[in-house]
Formats: C-alpha cells, structure tokens, sequence
C-alpha cells in the first residue's frame, strides 16, 4: 500500500468539474489580475476570520512582510515570534529590516509559550510606561510587536498572549497560515491581532495550485498601506508614495479558492474525524505510551475547531529511523522542522546557541507529521498505525 503524507490529486478529482470551470471562464473573461475573483475571495476570507479587510497578496512569506511594514516596523524594531515554526515567520522580520527574538514553545501544543513570553518581557525588558516603548536590555531595541504561529492548526493560547501585548504596547501579528478557520475560545484564528496572514501554499488546508497569500484586518488604515505597499507603494497607479513591492493574488488562483472555500469548513471536519480515527487506533494498537500523539485526548478541545489538523504531528523516540521505515513502506511522512530558527545559520548573528531553547530543540528532533488529508481513507490509515507499531515494538 501507498501512503503520501498529502494528496492533492484525489481532493481535485473530487471538484474537478467546477475548478475546470472556474479556471476557464478566468481565462475567457480575459482578466487575469486585479479582477473580481480576487475582490470576493478578500471579503471572503475577511468575514471568515472576523476581520473587515482582505487584501490579496502573492504568498503567506509576503503578507507577513507587508502586514509588519504596515505596522511601522523597520531598523532598530525587534519582533518576537516563536523558534518552532516555518522560516517565514522570522525571515519577514529581518525583510522588514528588524530582528527577531526567539521564544520557546509549550512541549503539548508547540506553540509559543505565554509563560516564556511573559518572563522574556518581564525580565529581558524595560518598559516605559510614559512613552509606551518596551526595550530590549541586552540589545537596546525596540520591541513592537509579537507573531504567534498556530502551529500544525493549533492555536495559540490567544487570551494570554493578547494580555501580555495589551499590557506592553505590543502589536499582534497572527501567522494563520496553517490555522485557516481553527477556533480559541469560540473566536476564530486571525480575530485575535491587528493584522493577520494566510498562505495558499498547496499543502495548506485552503489552497490554490501554485502560491498565494492574504493579509485581513478591522483597521482600514491598514488595510490602506498594504494595498498600497503590494503594488509598489503607489496610489494612484504611477504615482509612488514610498517604496513598495510587486506582491498580487491573481485572478486564476483566487477563482480557484472562491471555489475551495465552499468546501472549506466540511474538510476542516473531516481533518478532525481523521484525528479521532488516529487517536482511537494508536491506543486499540497499545502505542500511547510510546508515542505522543498531537493532544491527550481530542476532547479535551476548548472547542471542535481548537485543532484543524493541519498536520497531524506525533512524537516519537527514534524519530528519523521510523521515517525511514516508513518510507520503505510507502507511507510519506514530513518534519516540521527539523532545525530551531534561533539554530539556523542565517541567524548566528543574534548570538543565540543549543541549549537556548530546550524544549523547541528537543521537539525538532521528535517531531514527526503524518498522513494527514480529509480523503484519507481509514484503511490507509490502519496501514500507518500497523507500521508504527510494528517498528515501535
Ligand atoms: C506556509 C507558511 C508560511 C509562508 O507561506 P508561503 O505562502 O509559503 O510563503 C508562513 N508561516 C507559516 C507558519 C507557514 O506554515
């Protein structure tokens, strides 16, 4: 049997009629960017995120980027997001021309920890109550803002993460590109900051066939700049007030997500069934105590939607000799990710080293996703239980 970790080719089998049609009648219309397609997935995509503005951008790495520009953040800023997520998250700090501070991470969720947050600012920082600045002891920076990443579809503990920010003057920034549509607290993923970002990156739970990005937002000011910053920082067109870049949804790739969206919610439904399916097999094969399964129990859930399963991540002992195995029987499996950002060469520059950040270090070398898609079969996922635990044992 073949198990990839993704399959895209049975989720389009299963549209295939109205993406065919959507593509097509884009390509009569003869509009092709800026049209009514990428319009509609903006309010779309706003209204769904409890947000007022949708601005279309070409990739999830550019709506960070251009959403931390709309803030003001530039040279001399610092930025913190976590050390465990995609590169994109802390290289769109460093395009802005700011740096970024690590945090570490909860070893449940993965996600930034609130705690290690809030001992980061209470202890490394200054804060100026006159002026509202927070600064940086060690560096002498100024920290403006915060980029929590719902890792995996998981999200962030928001309430605790948004005290700290109110508290000290911090902007929000939420990295949704793996969260589309998962839920704290009965809000949804991107409701929580001033600005919020989505990736349409193929293995994305709302993707397109090739890239695509989205910024959303309640503040039209911001919404402003970043339409005005994506296509050169000029308005009206040829006229430029600062220098922006060339960053456009265009027309064929949000036609096809109008498409998607409709299908959006019903998936992120069967992510879920997937997970319990998972959850209920590694523990009839006796394996929960030999491996870390993404929650103790799915119920545990705030909410239905606390989880979307963008990845269905395990944690495990041996870690690259299970893949490898794995592999050898046909099941696709991926690490997200195998090296902390506080660890990448790109980095050394901001001085941190291993040992920095224990937890998100150990996770990187545990961390294993899965075969995890809506149209997985329960069969194909028996085979990978069976070969789990028949490597394990
Ligand atoms: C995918 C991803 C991005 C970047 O999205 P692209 O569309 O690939 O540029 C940013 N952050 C996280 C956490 C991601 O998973």
């Amino acid at each position: 049997m073949k198990v990839p970790q993704l399959d895209l080719v049975t989720q389009y089998q299963s549209i295939k009629p109205e993406i065919d049609s959507a593509i097509i009648k884009v390509l009569r219309s003869g509009i092709v960017i800026n049209g009514k397609n990428v319009k509609d997935l903006e309010n779309i995509l706003a209204e769904y995120s409890g947000n007022k503005y949708g601005v279309g951008v070409a990739n999830g790495s550019d709506a960070i980027f251009i959403a931390l520009k709309a803030l003001g953040i530039g040279q001399k800023d610092a930025v913190i997001t976590p050390t465990f997520t995609f590169f994109a998250t802390a290289g769109s700090v460093v395009r802005a021309g700011a740096t970024p501070v690590f945090i570490d991470i909860e070893p449940d969720t993965y996600n930034i920890s609130s705690e290690k947050l809030k001992d980061f600012v209470e202890k490394n920082c200054i804060f100026n109550k006159k002026n509202g600045q927070l600064t940086n002891q060690e560096t002498g920076q100024l920290i403006k803002a915060i980029i929590p990443v719902h890792l995996y579809g998981q999200m962030c503990k928001m309430d605790e993460i948004m005290e700290i920010a109110n508290k000290y003057n911090l902007k929000v920034v939420e990295d949704c590109a793996q969260s589309i549509g998962s839920e704290y607290r009965g809000k949804k993923s991107g409701s929580f900051g001033d600005l919020a970002t989505f990736s349409f990156f193929p293995t994305k739970n709302l993707a397109t066939y090739g890239d695509g990005g989205m910024i959303t937002t309640c503040l039209e000011k911001y919404e402003d700049y970043c339409k005005i910053f994506r296509s050169h920082g000029s308005k009206p067109k040829y006229y430029h007030k600062f220098v922006g870049i060339n960053s456009r949804l265009d027309e064929l790739h949000a036609a096809i997500l109008n498409v998607k969206f409709k299908y959006l919610d019903k998936w992120l439904e069967d992510r879920f069934q997937v997970a319990r399916r998972y959850q209920k097999l590694f523990k009839e094969y006796n394996l929960l105590d030999k491996i870390k399964l993404p929650l103790n129990d799915i119920y545990d859930l705030e909410s239905h939607k606390g989880h979307t399963f963008h990845q269905y991540v395990i944690y495990v002992e041996n870690r690259d000799k299970l893949q490898e195995f794995l592999q050898e029987n046909g099941i696709g499996t991926n690490i997200y990710y195998p090296l902390c950002l506080h660890l990448q060469e790109c980095f050394k520059y901001l001085g941190y080293r291993e040992g920095h950040f224990p937890i998100a270090e150990k996770a990187s070398k545990h961390v294993l996703a899965i075969p995890m898609y809506p149209e997985i079969t329960e069969e194909k996922q028996e085979y990978v239980v069976a070969k789990i635990s028949q490597f394990v044992n």
